[in-house]
């Protein structure tokens, strides 16, 4: 059955917006470039912002823009205090270190957590979080695969499962293709972040019990439509939970976001 993550994400925000009325919050994108699917993104955040009542600003430099030139803007924006977060939004172009500059963020402001040590969990693994709550869905002794382990999802998400008392299996390119269906098909949850279209098959689904597939990936099909990791096919398993692309994840990091920034102050 699909997870209307719509409706969900709707009745959070109402809630996001009552603890951040009265509070003025502030929050800053750091753009560079042009970039369509970052427009799209940002787009997004400053309409969930408006939503609940925060304040969001876009700072967008130029494509070419330094590294020198854009420390200077990211210094100046974080102590100018006018400013309670700030996010770099990815991808940036190669000629900038997002270590370096991600250095310049202090961590209370950091709310994508880009520094990895900063109090915010990152808003996809963060936004997760909020969809199993709100579907009461408990992770003490479940067997949860996590597809794909990058700093601001696979990894994270592993860890706050582990902390929930799931029982966690990490795969990443490396694992083989026959271990990873078959840890799949013994999974009570699968998350998947690879970023490959068709990527999870019928065959790594078990329809001999209830499972809960969460997809994290953004693809592109044959039409140039949005996708996720699964194969669109299997969504009628009757077993299986899932959470479509779009109208999925997508909506519950932002939702992720909103929550990190309105626990500020
Ligand atoms: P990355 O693109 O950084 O990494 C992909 C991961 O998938 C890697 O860990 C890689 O393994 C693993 N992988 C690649 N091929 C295989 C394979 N054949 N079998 C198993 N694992 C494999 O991950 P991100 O987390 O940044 O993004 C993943 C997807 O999620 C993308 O589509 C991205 O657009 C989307 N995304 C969506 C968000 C949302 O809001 N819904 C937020 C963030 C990301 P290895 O480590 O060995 O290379």
């Amino acid at each position: 059955m699909k997870i209307d993550c719509k409706t969900i994400a709707e009745k959070m925000k109402e809630e996001i917006k009552k603890k951040c009325a009265g509070k003025g919050l502030r929050f800053g994108i750091v753009q560079v470039g042009d970039n369509p699917a970052s427009n799209a993104y940002i787009k997004g955040k400053m309409k969930d912002c408006a939503e609940v009542g925060i304040e969001a600003s876009v700072f967008k430099y130029y494509e070419g823009i330094s590294q020198e030139s854009l420390r200077e803007k990211i210094s100046f924006l974080v102590n100018s205090n006018t400013l309670d977060a700030l996010i770099i939004q990815l991808p940036l172009p190669e000629q900038l270190c997002l270590e370096e500059l991600v250095d310049l963020i202090p961590a209370k402001m950091d709310v994508d957590n880009l520094k990895g040590t900063s109090p915010f969990i990152p808003a996809t693994p963060k936004g997760i979080l909020m969809l199993l709550d709100y579907l009461g869905e408990d992770l003490c002794g479940k067997h949860l695969v996590m597809i794909g382990r990058s700093r601001i999802v696979g990894e994270p998400m592993a860890a706050l499962a582990t902390g929930r008392n799931a029982t966690v299996s990490i795969c990443h390119s490396k694992t083989p293709p026959n271990v990873l269906k078959e840890l799949c098909r013994s999974a009570d949850i699968i998350v998947s972040a690879v970023g490959k279209r068709d990527f999870i098959e019928r065959d790594m689904i078990n329809t001999a019990k209830r499972q809960l597939l969460l997809d994290v990936g953004i693809n592109r099909n044959d039409e140039g439509k949005l996708c996720g990791d699964a194969n669109s096919e299997i969504y009628d398993i009757d077993t299986l939970d899932y959470t479509p692309v779009p109208g999925g994840l997508g909506l519950m990091t932002r939702v992720g976001l909103l929550e990190n920034i309105s626990s500020l102050r």
